[in-house]
């Protein structure tokens, strides 16, 4: 009897972890359009419209703040559909695709499709409507949040709204130019110094191969409502010095 109430209890423990997800803090991870438009893949925009020259929302990830290694004894009690969605498909240093099933609504979002338009609009040529990314972003990280889907969208405009990474450079005097290159200490400094917190740097590469600024990655706090210093460096691809192209 004593081994079957220690079974239930364990079951039950586990069954309340795996309902809610236990990252560490998010990324907010904004993007720098011009990085992304002057690629060898090139952009679309939605609509046809362009966006505005500033930072555009990619995603509000969770991460966890230490990668995970083995997860076997995990594995063997939930059993691995249980396991893959409390861990995550592919890297174990985030959670994904926690829900497979609740895809996001239109509905739930309506008051926020002027503010999301215009602050994370898609570039993708495949997916060209803005709708269609802020749903991948919803199923693939999203649902890891533990936040309904409207506080995941606000929360994550909100954090956006509270600097203007664009201006934050250009008052440090760094601004696009399709000629200039920048330190990407300055660029660092800038945005700890604009923003009051370190952040993670991600450089991609323009199709004559040159280093510029792709992506900020801000960390956040686990509510999803306070900027908070990077526990953790990140491979960044970036080079000593750094373009900002024009958009
Ligand atoms: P994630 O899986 O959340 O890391 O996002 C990566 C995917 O998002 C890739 O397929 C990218 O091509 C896509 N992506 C990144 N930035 C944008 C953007 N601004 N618009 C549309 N898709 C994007």
């Amino acid at each position: 009897m004593k081994l079957v109430i220690a079974f239930l209890v364990l079951f039950s423990l586990l069954a309340v972890s795996s309902a809610s997800e236990k990252f560490d803090f998010f990324y907010l991870v904004q993007q720098w359009p011009g990085s992304f438009c002057d690629t060898r893949q090139g952009c679309c925009f939605p609509d046809d419209t362009k966006p505005a020259a500033a930072f555009g929302i990619h995603g509000l990830w969770p991460n966890y703040a230490k990668c995970r290694g083995r997860q076997g004894l995990v594995r063997a009690m939930l059993g691995d559909d249980a396991f893959l969605s409390t861990v995550g498909r592919r890297g174990k240093c985030w959670p994904e695709y926690c829900d497979d099933g609740n895809e996001l609504s239109p509905w739930e979002i309506r008051d926020l499709v002027a503010s999301l338009d215009r602050s994370w609009p898609t570039l993708s040529c495949k997916n060209r409507r803005s709708f269609q990314f802020w749903s991948y972003e919803w199923k693939k990280h999203g649902t890891c949040s533990n936040l309904e889907p409207h506080d995941y969208f606000a929360r994550a405009l909100a954090l956006k709204a509270k600097h203007d990474l664009a201006e934050i450079l250009a008052d440090a005097g760094i601004v696009p130019s399709d000629t200039e290159t920048y330190p990407v200490s300055s660029v660092r400094d800038a945005i700890a110094q604009g923003t009051g917190f370190v952040a993670n740097l991600e450089c991609n590469r323009d199709a004559d191969g040159e280093a510029q600024l792709f992506q900020v990655y801000q960390c956040v706090d686990r509510d999803a409502k306070d900027l908070i210093d990077c526990p953790l460096a990140m491979p960044t691809k970036c080079t000593d010095r750094v373009k900002l192209p024009v958009f």
